[in-house]
């Protein structure tokens, strides 16, 4: 019988496989649930009869069950499962807002964190996932950015926070999925798209209600357009001249918004998705009369819609959001000038949850203005371009 199997066995028969998208990392050996695909949990079952394998992939997938707790199979196999299919995220911590945005502090295998946010509306919910550990893009305001780079999630460790938000939002429906949180999700490419397939094909979220964000890796934009499902695409613009958004958003140096907005713009033709441009409204840096009329310049040809969000404070930023009449004036210049604008609400602020603000209590962060950004080499790497460092060879992380 292949519940007597020994717990040996099944630890290495999960040695065998790779996570999609690479080198998974993995805990004694093991990988993250939902990084497997159902043949290899067919594999892993080995001997059990075929149903077993539909019966534990639906309880994992659709309802969010371990092992454990799959009452339905005989102990001895849950036992055996439940030394193979693990949780990759560990609750380290867990705030509520006054608002009752949830927000998760989790720690991986290798110890490296993550923050997933939940944000909760009457009747439905949206969850904010994390698609890397850190970030190499370095946006001046960012509390991610200003952290740095640990590492790319796998497809598995993105799409456990859907499962993991899933549940915490029941009865609610958890109806969309951005991928706003830590890290540049183009830059993590391969196991970003893994994981929206994952969330359509196999918790049912319609790519019309996926976002994916970026801050604008072209390149990533280029082949999201190649896709089969429609996401949605938000791009983090806050600023719309390459001098002051060279300073805040050093990718710009690397993409200029020329290149972006091409790249946008074959987007949303071959898409027929509507485009966002996301803008944090930083007091005195990108909020003036001339900084509106140069965003509804590039917004309009494009019909892209722009949320606006007043910057959330984070310690290693010496700006501050822009006060409320200005925000709205700043809105009000857009929509009189024929652009579809909305104030986006700030959710969550109090617990850090907020845009910008998620930082996974890495430390060590400076406060520093947005003066003189080079396009940092974590970046570069990040974006597979050969960076040489003393004592290591060019490297790349994709
Ligand atoms: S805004 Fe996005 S891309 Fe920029 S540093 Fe923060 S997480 Fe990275």
């Amino acid at each position: 019988m292949e519940s007597a199997r020994s717990a040996k066995h099944w630890v290495t028969t999960f040695n065998l496989y790779s996570a999609p998208g690479g080198e998974a990392p993995t805990l004694n050996g093991v990988t993250a649930a939902f990084d497997m695909t159902r043949d290899q949990l067919a594999e892993a079952l080995g001997d059990e009869p075929a149903y077993r394998t539909d019966q534990v992939w639906r309880q994992l997938w659709e309802r969010g069950t371990w092992p454990e707790a799959m009452t339905d199979l005989p102990r001895q196999l849950r036992e055996q499962l439940a030394k193979v299919i693990t949780p990759a995220l560990r609750e380290v911590a867990r705030s509520e807002s006054r608002d009752k945005t949830v927000k998760w502090l989790w720690e991986l295998p290798d110890g490296a964190r993550i923050e997933t946010v939940l944000m909760i509306y009457p009747g439905r919910a949206t969850v904010c996932v994390s698609s890397q550990a850190g970030c190499a893009m370095a946006c001046s305001f960012c509390a991610t950015g200003q952290s740095g780079f640990t590492r790319h999630l796998t497809t598995g460790e993105i799409v456990e926070q859907v499962v993991a938000a899933r549940a915490a939002a029941a009865p609610r429906r958890l109806g969309n999925v951005v991928f706003m949180g830590m890290g540049e999700p183009l830059a993590n490419y391969d196991r970003t798209w893994g994981a929206v397939e994952r969330i359509h094909d196999h918790l049912g979220i319609s790519a019309r209600h996926i976002t994916v964000s970026t801050v604008g890796v072209v390149a990533g934009i280029r082949r999201l357009a190649q896709e089969d499902l429609p996401v949605n695409l938000a791009v983090s613009l806050h600023a719309a001249r390459d001098e002051l958004r060279n300073r805040i958003v050093p990718l710009n140096r690397r993409y200029p918004l020329s290149v972006l907005m091409g790249a946008c713009s074959e987007y949303a033709a071959a898409k027929n998705r509507r485009l966002s441009f996301e803008w944090a409204l930083i007091d005195g840096v990108n909020d003036t009369a001339q900084d509106a009329a140069e965003l509804a310049e590039l917004a309009l040809p494009l019909g892209a819609h722009v949320n606006v969000i007043p910057l959330n404070p984070t310690p290693g930023y010496l700006g501050r959001g822009t006060p409320p009449d200005g925000v709205r004036a700043f809105c009000g210049y857009l929509m009189a000038h024929g652009v579809n604008a909305t104030v986006r609400a700030n959710r969550g602020t109090d617990i850090d949850a907020a845009c910008g603000q998620l930082a996974a209590n890495a430390g060590g962060r400076r406060p520093r203005t947005d003066a003189g950004l080079a396009i940092p080499a974590a970046a570069r790497e990040a974006l597979g371009e050969p960076v040489s460092r003393p004592g290591r060879k060019g490297a790349t992380l994709k």
